[in-house]
């Protein structure tokens, strides 16, 4: 089976809305092995609609709709369906009350072309709306099957995930599990890694391996169907295992958590507190830290020691530090370190220092990065690195490489 997705909207054409449907729903049909071959956007516009509509049906088994099923005169997806189809509007029952339910709740009047909102495709599976009042749903023909979604993201998601879903999979017959999982690297470029474990995505079918690079990062979405959820949780298992073998050194946690979030948790876990110091990345480690609930039990603060003068005076770096090695250098990075741990009674100290750029500094090219660590009972150490890209990405990469440092 293969699909095609089209999203009604004219404002996804003014430019004033991204097509987040398009990307959400083409995810899960990848999940469980549908096809997309085709986006189409088109505004909301009867006869063009038809258009796109003619050439889907010429070249897709299904086709899914998002957007324009609300009340009002610009919402006319539902009805140019119907009559390019020849399939009837019929009031459902389910919905309506659903709808008079909502009315009654918010205590205002029903209007008429609120019930046009009741309205479904005669013959249709009809998928409920929980977070809205427009039913989704769902018609087979001889030659296409057409599924119909909301526009608004939080109630089409939800109702794809939940109904929308199913009903394909029902359709199609599948009555696999269909488990996922995703493993997030640091450190590796997406071609290394796809090249250290080549043979295993070449081999693999059951579970799939589909790798994806973002902000730095590289993750791995895997995948697996079985008729049992629990041989289709095996079956990643395995895999993982075999993928861990080759760059398990790189891996640094599962599916949604970020390189802040597993520091977060491993120095809760092992109950040490951190300070920081920040030149190069002017606060952004101590941001990024703090937007997790329940830092305090681990941060105790920091310095944003942009100035030569704050390195010294505020957070303990030496003059002649500065004036034989310059702020960008190993020498300052540990310091800075070193002092912001004492500074702030922590057990860890980590600091930032280097050029962002655009342009070169103290002699040292842009994206040159030092991360200082101290840590009890240790000679403190500094980390060179450099980083390519804008100013703004050597600086939010800076903060990742210094909680990768932590967590290895
Ligand atoms: P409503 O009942 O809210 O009118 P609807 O089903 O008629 O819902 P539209 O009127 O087409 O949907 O779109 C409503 C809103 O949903 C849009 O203004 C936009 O914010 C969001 N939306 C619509 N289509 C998309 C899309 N493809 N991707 C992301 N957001 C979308
Ligand atoms: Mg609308």
């Amino acid at each position: 089976m293969n699909a095609e997705i089209i999203a009604v909207g004219s404002e996804l054409l003014l430019g004033q809305i991204v097509n987040t449907n398009a990307k959400f729903i083409s995810a899960v049909l990848a999940d469980i092995g549908i096809n997309v071959y085709y986006h189409t956007v088109v505004g909301d516009n009867p006869l063009r609609l038809k258009e796109c509509m003619e050439i889907a049906e010429s070249r897709s088994d299904l086709i899914i709709f998002t957007g324009g099923l609300g009340p009002t005169k610009d919402d006319l997806t539902k009805e140019t369906i119907a009559k390019h189809i020849g399939a009837a509007l019929v009031s459902d029952e389910d919905a309506l009350r659903s709808i008079e339910d909502y009315f009654k709740k918010v205590d205002r009047p029903m209007t008429e072309n609120n019930k046009k909102q009741a309205l479904v495709l005669k013959g249709a599976v009809v998928l409920p709306n929980d977070h809205g009042m427009a039913p989704g749903m769902y018609l087979k023909s001889d030659k296409n099957a057409y599924m119909l979604l909301p526009g608004p993201p939080k109630e089409m998601e939800p109702m794809f995930s939940n109904y929308g879903r199913d009903v394909l999979l029902d359709a199609l017959e599948i009555h696999e599990k269909i488990e996922s999982r995703v493993l997030r690297f640091f450190g590796i470029g997406e071609a290394q890694l796809e090249t250290d474990i080549i043979d295993l995505i070449d081999s693999q079918s059951n579970p799939t391996i589909a790798p994806l690079a973002t902000d730095g990062e590289v993750t791995l979405r895997l995948t697996a169907k079985d008729p049992s959820a629990e041989k289709a949780k095996s079956l990643l298992d395995d895999v993982e295992m075999k993928i861990m073998e080759k760059v398990g050194k790189f891996f640094y946690g599962y599916d949604d958590t970020s390189l802040i979030v597993e520091l977060f948790k491993k120095l809760q876990e092992k109950k040490l507190t951190i300070a920081c110091a920040e030149s190069l990345t002017g606060g952004m480690f101590q941001s990024d830290l703090t937007s997790i609930s329940g830092a305090s039990a681990i941060f105790n603060g920091g310095i944003v020691c942009y100035s030569n003068d704050v390195k010294v005076h505020h957070v303990g770096v030496k003059q002649e530090t500065l004036d034989d090695a310059g702020a960008v250098s190993e020498q300052c990075a540990v310091e800075l370190a070193e002092g912001i741990r004492n500074k702030f009674a922590s057990e860890i100290g980590i600091s930032f220092t280097g050029a962002a750029g655009p342009e070169a500094l103290e002699g040292h090219p842009p994206g040159t990065v030092l991360v200082g660590i101290s840590l009890p009972n240790r000679e403190a150490k500094a980390f060179k690195l450099m980083i390519p890209g804008s100013r703004n990405n050597v600086r939010a990469r800076a903060v990742k490489y210094g909680c990768h440092i932590l967590l290895n």
